[in-house]
């Protein structure tokens, strides 16, 4: 587990068979450590260059007034861990909650941020964007109501009862190899000179590797042939799990997908090396740049 992605490695035991236990959830939200983790719309709380946590025991009011329940997230050797979604307060208070404390947008900060603190961060958001896009049954409209302490939606509908669970969307992203040299392009719309190696969500019916050889055909015009798993990472914007891949080209013939890239080239390591590179690579807390770097270092 030495090698783990940004936005992994929390530093808490999620006590997943605990969640099912109402009276030992309630234990926990009125100890003396525990702490809420807020999120407002959207945005983590912040001080510095580190996530900022609220003492449950002084957050009372908030924990009664929120429209939603609190998310158990963990435990660490303090106490108990909540996401809580105060969307609903004005800025002027959301901005007063503590002195030196800022709401702010995680993709913003996440590279300034250790890994346990970025993974902490993104696991709060990532459960409070999941229930405010969950209140309702999408098999028949109700209401849905937190269960298991938040990890579940059960549809109030007793002629439903559905249960709905957090979400996760697979996607893959791979470095495409060819004779020494690595594929990497521009999609439409991204800043400046950035360049990334291809990706793509994986359909449904469709198992990891066929998505790689899926998207690197339609994008690139490219058959790939051994394509081999390097690691996974949660990617909280909103709620995707990279699958990270490399393969390797049968031709160097690039025939582009005009809707998806704005440009794509080879690059050599040398070149990738070089001080006077002429494109951008990906930002440090991407899985796709450490496919990118681990790529470079082999050769
Ligand atoms: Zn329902």
């Amino acid at each position: 587990m030495a090698d783990l992605t940004h936005y992994s490695g929390e530093a808490i035991e999620r006590a997943g068979l605990r969640r099912r236990d109402e009276a030992w959830i309630a234990r926990q939200l009125s100890s003396d450590g525990c702490r809420i983790v807020p999120v407002w719309r959207g945005r983590s709380l912040l001080t510095e260059d580190a996530a900022a946590s609220l003492p449950a025991r002084g957050a009372r009011r908030l924990l009664e007034t929120s429209p939603s329940e609190p998310i158990f997230l963990g435990i660490d050797e303090f106490g108990a861990l909540f996401a809580l979604d105060l969307s609903h307060l004005p800025e002027a208070e959301a901005s007063n909650l503590t002195p030196d404390g800022e709401f702010l947008e995680l993709y913003g900060v996440a590279t300034r941020l250790v890994r346990r603190e970025a993974s902490l961060l993104s696991h709060a958001a990532w459960l409070i964007h999941w229930t405010r896009r969950h209140r309702f049954c999408g098999a028949c409209g109700h209401a849905t109501a937190a269960r298991e302490a938040g990890h579940v939606r059960a549809c109030t509908n007793a002629d439903c009862g559905m249960l709905h669970f957090p979400r996760t969307d697979p996607a893959v992203i791979v470095v495409v190899e060819h004779e020494d040299r690595c594929l990497l392009a521009q999609q439409k719309g991204w800043p400046g000179r950035l360049h990334s190696c291809l990706a793509g969500f994986v359909e449904p019916g469709e198992a990891a590797e066929e998505a790689v050889v899926r998207e690197v055909g339609e994008e690139a015009g490219l058959t790939v042939r051994d394509v081999r798993f390097f690691a996974t990472q949660p990617w909280p914007y909103p709620c995707s799990l990279m699958l990270g891949f490399y393969a390797t080209a049968g031709s160097g013939d690039l025939r582009l997908d005009d809707d998806e890239l704005a440009e794509a080239r080879w690059f050599g390591r040398d070149e990738l090396r070089a001080p006077d590179l002429d494109i951008e690579l990906p930002r440090a807390d991407s899985i796709a740049r450490r496919l990118i770097d681990r790529w470079i270092a082999r050769g």
